[in-house]
């Protein structure tokens, strides 16, 4: 039997558009799981094009630092939450 219990089974992304400073928060319909972390340090979920999709619906050019994401369980618990100085 897996072990792979979610760590949430949704959360809260923060999204901040570095360029003005604007947060915007959206509910998940998915999980956080172990590969999560990941997700959002490493794989897509690291582009700014997907963050500035996730932001507002907007495509943007790839690349990383325009948008800071920050997820946060029901519970205020911070799942994730981008490094001060990520190059
Ligand atoms: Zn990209």
């Amino acid at each position: 039997m897996s072990n792979d219990k979610p760590l949430a089974e949704t959360y809260i992304v923060y999204t901040t558009d570095t360029t003005t400073g604007e947060t915007r928060s959206l509910r998940t319909d998915f999980e956080f799981h172990e590969g999560s972390d990941y997700f959002w340090r490493e794989g897509n979920g690291s582009c700014d094009c997907n963050r500035g999709a996730w932001f507002d619906g907007r495509k943007r050019p790839c690349g990383e630092g325009r948008f800071r994401v920050r997820c946060i369980d029901d519970a205020g618990t911070v799942l994730y939450e981008d490094a001060e100085d990520s190059a």
